[in-house]
């Protein structure tokens, strides 16, 4: 064990006499290894809708809930909060892009520097507990991995290599068999590398982009995921299993470019922010079920509501503060509005027009009907009762949580 590590110990046990987060944590680390499952995209009518007999014995034997999820429905929102315990409004992450003030302009979120609170990984280092993150995404090993002793993604092997004895060999982002090489990655590194604690497995949701619940494609996805899910049971029986998803996905009919709009109707805006946006734009051509509308000035709040209200498909325009109580977000990194939109209704950048009709195959997220997930806790021997899992973001909370550990 490093230096650093043991005198962070002593730091921690010093402040805390002995009962605290700190020492908490750490008992349940030496006592089982934890594996956290964020599957992107998992709603409830894929999991209904698919065999996965291991999934179902987890949900017969430990707690199985359908939980909120944050919002706006998109990845990076979910997954920060996941990774980090915590809701938007602490860790600052309202999207996958955020309207960078200084700059002016519209930037992904991919500087760690964005994320204002430490993740699971800095808390797990901090205490000397060993982790990984293996994740389908660069964007998520970049602002999150800094502290994990392990990562692994498509796009960051190369920089990674010397740490694995034999480096898996990915697939891109937009396949099914990404997710299967990064649950042998992680079933590996439970075999061969005890000595991480904490392993957080980050999926893709490309299957679910392409195919409905119905689909024999998505099936055969979930089935296979959920044998790979039984496999790391049987490498790591110690270990407990949390499970959760960051959103779920519904067909989706129509969408407008609401910077568009307002110019067309004389209500022109600063910026429109489509929280969906990133960098796959395969998945959902950077559309999504919820935007943020930033004003040239602030009297033109009245005209501007009116004209948003006025599109069909739009169920609510809530100021930021409004936005920002509702869904836990914070005020400093969301627009003067948010815009809502219905379950057939997306928003985001369409090239010069207003208005587009999707195809009859188009599936997005992003709006408050794809923000409720599925929540599996099992073998976990300290977690809290079902009660405490109010939300997707509370997950692995409980690990490093104060109220927990005075519990204990
Ligand atoms: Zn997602």
């Amino acid at each position: 064990m490093k230096v650093k590590s043991l005198l962070s110990i002593a730091i921690c046990a010093i402040i805390i006499a002995g009962s605290g987060p700190c020492l908490y944590a750490q008992k349940v680390f030496k006592q089982q290894r934890v594996i956290i499952i964020m599957m992107d995209g998992f709603g409830e009518k894929y999991y209904r809708a698919s065999a996965m007999p291991f999934l179902n014995q987890m949900e017969q034997h430990g707690i199985y809930k359908i939980v909120p999820s944050l919002m706006p429905a998109v990845t990076n929102v979910n997954n920060m909060a996941i990774a980090t315990g915590t809701t938007p409004a602490i860790n600052g992450i309202t999207g996958n892009v955020f309207f960078n003030a200084k700059t002016q302009k519209e930037e992904y979120v991919e500087d760690p520097s964005l994320l204002l609170t430490p993740s699971l990984f800095e808390k797990a280092h901090n205490l000397g507990i060993k982790s990984a993150l293996l994740s389908v995404k660069l964007k998520t090993i970049e602002v999150l991995g800094k502290y994990a002793d392990y990562t692994l993604c498509p796009e960051c092997l190369a920089v990674q290599k010397d740490k694995w004895a034999n480096p898996p060999v990915l697939s891109d982002v937009y396949s099914r068999e990404v997710n299967y090489q990064i649950m042998d990655a992680a079933d590996s590194l439970l075999k061969n590398k005890p000595e991480v604690r904490l392993v957080f497995i980050h999926t893709t949701d490309y299957p679910m982009h392409m195919w409905t619940p119905e689909t024999d494609s998505v099936k055969v996805f979930l089935s296979t995921m959920d044998s790979y899910i039984a496999k790391l049971h049987q490498t790591a029986p110690d270990a407990a299993i949390l499970i959760t998803a960051d959103h779920s996905m519904n067909h989706k009919t129509q969408a407008w470019d609401l910077f568009q709009v307002c110019a067309d109707k004389h209500t022109p805006v600063k910026i429109v922010i489509s929280p969906e946006k990133d960098r796959y734009m395969k998945h959902h051509k950077g559309l999504g079920g919820s935007a943020y509308v930033y004003l040239l000035k602030s009297s033109d709040a009245a005209s501007v509501k009116k004209t948003l209200l006025g599109l069909n498909g739009v169920d609510a325009v809530l100021t930021k503060s409004e936005a920002a109580a509702k869904y836990h977000l914070m005020a400093s990194r969301i627009g003067d509005f948010m815009v809502l939109g219905d379950v057939n209704t997306v928003f985001g950048q369409l090239n010069g027009v207003a208005y587009e009709k999707l195809a009859d195959t188009y599936r997005s997220h992003g709006s408050a009907y794809e923000a409720h997930v599925p929540l599996f806790v099992y073998n976990a021997k300290t977690a809290p009762a079902a009660g405490y899992f109010t939300s997707n973001y509370k997950l692995a909370a409980w690990l490093f949580s104060d109220k927990q550990a005075s519990k204990k």
